[in-house]
C-alpha cells in the first residue's frame, strides 16, 4: 500500500498530514484545531483544502460520521467510488478494497433509468477483534 502522489498546496499538505497522523477519522473541528498550531487560522481555508483533498481522492469523507480519513488505497483514484467497513463496537473504519465490489458498483444499473455517478457506502458490523 502506498500513498498517491499529487501536487498539493501548502495548506492542503498540512491538512493532509494532520489526517494521516490521526489514528481515527477526524472531524473538521479537530482538524481546525490542530492546523491552527501550524498557522492556518481561517476555517474557510481548511474547508477549501478538505474539499479539494476529497475531490483528489487522497482523503475520503465518512458521511455518517462527518469525518475524514486518508485514503490508503493507491488504486483508488476517485472520490466517487468509496466503500468503508465500520465496526459498531470499536468504531474502527477500514476502506474496503475489493475489485469485485467496485466493478459491480461501477457498472451498477437498475430499472429507474438513473445514471449513477458516485457511491459512498458504509458497511456496519463487528471487526475481527470485536466479534470474539
Ligand atoms: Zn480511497
Ligand atoms: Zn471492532
Amino acid at each position: 500500500m502506498k500513498h498517491k502522489q499529487v501536487n498539493l498546496s501548502k495548506n492542503q499538505q498540512i491538512v493532509l498530514e494532520t489526517i494521516r497522523k490521526a489514528k481515527k477519522p477526524l472531524k473538521a473541528y479537530s482538524i481546525l484545531s490542530s492546523v491552527k498550531k501550524k498557522g492556518i487560522n481561517a476555517p474557510p481555508q481548511v474547508y477549501r483544502a478538505l474539499e479539494k483533498l476529497v475531490e483528489l481522492g487522497v482523503i475520503h469523507k465518512i458521511e455518517s460520521k462527518n469525518a475524514f480519513v486518508d485514503c490508503k488505497n493507491s488504486e483508488c483514484e476517485t472520490s466517487k467510488a468509496t466503500a468503508f467497513s465500520i465496526c459498531k463496537k470499536c468504531q474502527k473504519i477500514t476502506e474496503i478494497m475489493n475489485s469485485k465490489l467496485s466493478t459491480y458498483l461501477t457498472n451498477f444499473q437498475d430499472n429507474t433509468g438513473m445514471k449513477y455517478e458516485k457511491y459512498n457506502l458504509e458497511f456496519y458490523g463487528l471487526c475481527k477483534r470485536c466479534k470474539l
